[in-house]
C-alpha cells in the first residue's frame, strides 16, 4: 500500500524539518524521513546542525571560553582561582545534553504540528514517488505526495592521500567529542569549522597548528577584518600557517605524520590529531533513483531555480545540497519559502542579506559585500568605521577588541555592507541585516537611538563615521 501525502520531506535538518513544520502549518499532510540516530541509538532530528555542526560547536566554544577567561582574564577583575582545571568528559556531556534537549524539542514541535516522522533512508523515484527504507532496515515502504522536499545536507570534503579513520584523522564529528585534549592538534583548512574548532582545543591546552594552502586568511570577509583577525588568532596562540599544502597524513605509532608543501619546499609535522576542515560537499548519495529526472550540477549540488525547484515539477531542493553559502538560517529560509510557494503562498529570499558568522573569540559577523567586493564592481562607496576598544561598555567588560566596519553607496548613502569583529559580533549583525532588507542608508542607523552603554555603539558610531561625523572618534 502507498501513504500519501501533500509534502513529503526528505532530511530532518534546519532546511528539512523547518521546511515540514511550516507545511504543516499552512494545512498540508506532511512527512519527513531523516535517517540520522543519535548517540543513544535513537532517532535524532535536526540534522549536522543540532548533532554534529552549529549546535555542539558552540555548547565547546562556550565551555572552553569559561576555562579560558579563568585562567587568563580573571586576574585582571580581581577574581583569583588556584588549581583550575577542565574536565573534558563533563564538558562533552553538557554539549551532549544540549544537543539531545533540542533534537528533542524537534520531535514535539513534529507530533504537535502533526508531521508524521519515518526514521530511516528515503529515495526519489519517478512520478513523485518515495521509496522509505527503514533504520533498522526492515521492509521498504512507498509513499506518495504532490511536493517532495529535498534537503539531504552536506558531508565533509576529503583530501586525496589523507583517509579519515575516526581516531586519529577526523572530522567534526570527531573533533566534537574528543574525550581528552590532544597534546598536538592539526587542522587542515583555515575556514570557518577549522578556526572554531581549533580555538575550542587551543584554549584547552592543545598545541594548535591550522594548515592553510591559500596564501591569506579568510579570503571571503573584508580584508581589514580578515587581518585583524588573523593578529588576535595569534596573539591567542593558534599557529596559522598560511600558503600550505597538505599532500598526505599518515598514522604511525600512535600519531599523526603530515607531508604539507609551503613556500620552502616539502616537510613533515607530527600530530597527535589531525581535523580534516576543509569544506564540505552536498550529500546526494542514494537519495535520487536514476528515473527520477532530477539533475545535479557540475558541483555535485541538487541544480535549482531561484524559487528552489528542480527539474522536475513538484520536487523542490533546499540548505547545503543545493546552490549559496552552507548555513543553517539560508537552508531553513530556503525550508520555509518552499513550504509557503507549495501553499500558495509569494514567497522568497534575498540571497544579498544572509548574514554570515564565524564563532571565534572575537566572534566576525558581515552581511552584503566587502570592500574589495566594491572596487571590483567598481561602485562609489563610502567608508565607517569604529573600535570597540573605544566603547565604554567593551571596556567595562574587559572585551574590547576589534572594529565595526561600514560601506555605503557615495551617492544613495545606501548601506551596501557591514563588517564585524568584536565582542558580540553575532547577535550586532542583526540591526545591520535589518537595515539592509529595508535598503536603509548609514544615515538611517546614525538617526537611531542606541542604548547606552552598549556595544550597540559601536554600529551606531561606525554609521556616524560615514558622513565624518562619529562622536567618540577622530573623522
Ligand atoms: P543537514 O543539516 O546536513 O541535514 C540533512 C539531514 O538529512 C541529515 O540528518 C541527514 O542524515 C539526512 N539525510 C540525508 N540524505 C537522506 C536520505 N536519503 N534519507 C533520509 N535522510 C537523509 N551553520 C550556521 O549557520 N551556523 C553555524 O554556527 C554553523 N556551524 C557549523 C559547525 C560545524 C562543525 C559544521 C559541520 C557545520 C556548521 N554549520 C553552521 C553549517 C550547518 O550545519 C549547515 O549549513 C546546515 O546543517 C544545513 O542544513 P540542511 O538541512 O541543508 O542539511
Ligand atoms: P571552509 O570551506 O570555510 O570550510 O574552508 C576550508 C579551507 O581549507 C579553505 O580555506 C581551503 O583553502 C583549505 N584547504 C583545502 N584543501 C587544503 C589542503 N590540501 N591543504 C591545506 N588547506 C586546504
Amino acid at each position: 500500500m502507498t501513504e500519501k501525502f501533500d509534502v513529503i520531506v526528505i532530511g530532518g535538518g534546519p532546511g528539512g524539518y523547518v521546511a515540514a513544520i511550516r507545511a504543516a502549518q499552512l494545512g498540508l499532510t506532511t512527512a519527513c524521513i531523516d535517517m540520522n540516530t543519535g548517540k543513544d541509538g535513537k532517532a535524532a532530528l535536526g540534522g549536522t546542525c543540532l548533532n554534529v555542526g552549529c549546535i555542539p560547536s558552540k555548547a565547546l566554544l562556550d565551555s572552553s571560553k569559561h576555562y579560558h577567561h579563568l585562567q587568563h582574564d580573571y586576574a585582571a577583575h580581581g577574581i583569583s582561582v588556584s588549581d583550575a582545571s577542565i574536565d573534558v568528559g563533563t564538558m562533552m556531556s553538557r554539549k551532549d545534553s544540549v544537543v539531545k534537549r533540542l533534537t528533542g524539542g524537534v520531535a514535539q514541535l513534529f507530533k504537535a504540528n502533526k508531521v508524521k516522522h519515518y526514521h530511516g533512508r528515503g529515495r526519489l523515484l519517478a512520478d513523485r514517488q518515495v521509496e522509505f527504507t527503514p533504520h533498522d532496515a526492515s521492509d521498504t515502504l512507498n509513499l506518495q505526495a504532490e511536493n517532495i522536499i529535498l534537503a539531504s545536507g552536506s558531508v565533509p570534503i576529503a583530501i586525496p592521500n589523507v583517509e579519515f579513520d575516526g581516531e586519529y584523522i577526523i572530522d567534526n564529528v570527531g573533533a566534537l567529542d574528543l574525550q581528552e585534549t590532544p597534546k598536538r592538534f592539526g587542522v587542515i583548512g583555515a575556514g570557518v569549522i577549522g578556526l572554531e574548532l581549533g580555538s575550542v582545543w587551543r584554549r584547552l591546552g592543545a598545541e594548535v597548528i591550522l594548515l592553510e594552502a591559500l596564501p591569506e586568511l579568510l579570503p571571503m570577509a573584508d580584508t581589514d577584518i580578515a587581518r585583524q583577525a588573523g593578529r588576535l588568532f595569534k596573539k591567542q596562540g593558534l599557529d596559522i600557517r598560511l600558503d600550505t599544502l597538505v599532500k598526505s597524513a599518515a598514522v604511525e605509532n600512535g600519531e599523526v605524520k603530515v607531508v604539507v608543501e609551503g613556500k620552502d619546499g616539502e616537510s613533515e609535522l607530527s600530530f597527535d590529531r589531525l581535523l580534516v576542515a576543509v569544506g564540505r560537499r552536498p550529500y546526494t548519495e542514494g537519495l535520487l533513483d536514476e528515473d527520477c529526472g532530477v539533475e545535479l550540477n557540475e558541483q555535485g549540488q541538487i541544480s535549482v531555480n531561484e524559487r528552489s525547484q528542480t527539474s522536475v515539477r513538484g520536487v523542490w531542493a533546499v540548505g547545503d545540497c543545493v546552490r549559496g553559502p552552507m548555513l543553517a538560517h539560508k537552508a531553513s529560509e530556503e525550508g520555509i519559502a518552499v513550504a509557503e510557494l507549495i501553499a500558495g503562498k509569494a514567497a522568497h529570499i534575498h540571497f544579498d542579506t544572509v548574514p554570515w558568522v564565524i564563532y571565534t573569540d572575537p566572534e566576525i559577523a558581515w552581511v552584503g559585500k566587502t570592500e574589495q567586493q566594491l572596487k571590483e564592481d567598481g561602485v562609489d562607496y563610502r567608508t565607517g568605521s569604529f573600535p570597540f576598544a573605544a566603547t565604554g561598555r567593551g571596556l567595562a567588560m574587559g572585551d574590547a577588541a576589534g572594529m565595526v566596519k561600514m560601506l555605503a553607496d557615495a551617492g544613495t548613502d545606501e548601506v551596501l555592507g557591514v563588517h564585524i569583529i568584536g565582542p558580540g559580533a553575532s547577535e550586532l549583525i542583526a540591526e545591520c541585516v535589518v537595515t539592509m532588507e529595508f535598503h536603509g542608508a548609514s544615515e538611517d542607523l546614525a538617526r537611531i537611538v542606541h542604548a547606552h552603554p552598549t556595544l550597540s555603539e559601536a554600529v551606531h558610531e561606525a554609521a556616524l563615521h560615514v558622513d565624518g561625523r562619529a562622536i567618540h572618534r577622530g573623522n
